[in-house]
């Protein structure tokens, strides 16, 4: 920690937020509208690709699993999702998100099943295509960098304060917000579990997607026209080591070749990385923890950060600034 850096920030009256994904950029966005006034400071040692928000694929999708479960408190998460997507739009002057819906394709004949049921009974959120596909109608594709880079030169621009730097933790600062992802690890070893993600982005090829589509792998859409962003692995061991992409290929074109017939011909020009983080516990949500008189976290997005970030940022702001 360089300190002289921060000597000169006022610590009483103002907010530390540790973390520029998708989470503290969130966090700083809601404190700083809640707060005009009052200095909002954000730091991150590290680059703003180096985060698993930079990894992430762009799926927004209020469901999850193979039963096409619906996430708690998914129609909030949307609602407050689309509200900041929007202000990111409406800032760069171009839309960061693609609506319509998430296409899912049913991995065998059980799950075709599941889904049409699933379109049956919920007609205002899924639709049965004619391809026996479930459309997941409320799905966004984001452009995720585009979002993350948006969002991060969105919060400077409302006078937030970014400091390339790891936080600093001091008893005389007001209220520090913790959102560094993995790094929560060291701060509460037992509350997460963590899963490393591989995805590549690859130059199209013939077959076209007007929609992301979902089958044992995902393929994404990228502002970028010529560019597919394939997914995912989940990885639970070697963590420590470096991501290992040979291995990453090969599984994502298998995962992939159902759905991306001309995968084997695909040429990968870039592999992302990052480390999920969940919750331990059944819920299915992140959580928000108070871990000092001055510090609160809030971590445990796992494969939804794009679905819940808005949402409990402006949580945690509602809840502990004042
Ligand atoms: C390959 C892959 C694909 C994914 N695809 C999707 C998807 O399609 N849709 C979806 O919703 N989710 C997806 N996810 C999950 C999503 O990326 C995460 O849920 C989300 O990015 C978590 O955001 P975060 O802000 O909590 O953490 P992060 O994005 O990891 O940000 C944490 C930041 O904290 C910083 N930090 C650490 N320690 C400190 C400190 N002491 N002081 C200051 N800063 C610190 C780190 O440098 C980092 O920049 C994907 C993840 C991966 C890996």
């Amino acid at each position: 920690m360089d300190w002289k850096v921060i000597d000169h920030l006022s610590k009483k009256d103002s907010f530390f937020v540790a973390g520029r994904g998708f989470g503290g950029l969130a966090i700083a966005y809601f404190l700083k509208k809640k707060h005009p006034s009052k200095k909002v400071y954000l730091f991150d040692p590290h680059p703003l690709g180096h985060s698993a928000s930079a990894a992430a694929s762009g799926l927004l999708e209020p469901i999850g699993g193979r039963l096409a479960v619906r996430s708690p408190l998914a129609s909030e998460g949307l609602m407050l999702s689309k509200y900041l997507l929007d202000k990111v739009s409406h800032f760069l002057g171009k839309k960061v998100y693609l609506e319509g819906g998430v296409v899912h394709a049913p991995i065998d004949q059980s799950q075709e099943s599941i889904f049409k049921k699933k379109a049956e009974d919920y007609p205002d959120w899924f639709s049965w295509t004619k391809d026996k596909e479930l459309l997941v109608r409320e799905g966004v594709n984001v452009f995720s960098k585009t979002y993350l880079e948006g969002l991060f030169s969105l919060v400077k621009s409302m006078g937030v304060e970014f400091y390339q730097t790891s936080v600093p933790i001091d008893p005389e600062i007001k209220m520090i917000f913790l959102c560094v992802g993995a790094s929560i690890q060291e701060m509460l070893p037992d509350a997460f579990r963590l899963t490393r993600g591989q995805a590549m982005r690859v130059k199209k090829l013939e077959t076209t997607f007007s929609l992301p589509k979902v089958c044992r792998g995902y393929v994404a859409l990228d502002l970028d026209p010529s560019i597919y962003h394939l997914g995912s692995t989940y990885e639970r061991t070697n963590l420590h080591l470096p991501p290992d992409k040979t291995m990453a290929v090969k599984e994502l074109k298998e995962r992939n070749r159902d759905i991306y017939p001309e995968i084997d011909e695909v040429e990968v020009v870039e592999m992302r990385s990052g480390v999920r983080v969940f919750c331990k516990d059944e819920k299915r949500l992140p959580r928000i923890l108070q871990i000092a008189p001055n510090q609160v976290a809030l971590a445990g997005f796992g494969s939804k950060g794009l679905l819940y970030h808005a949402l409990f940022a402006k949580k945690i702001v509602d809840d502990y600034s004042t």
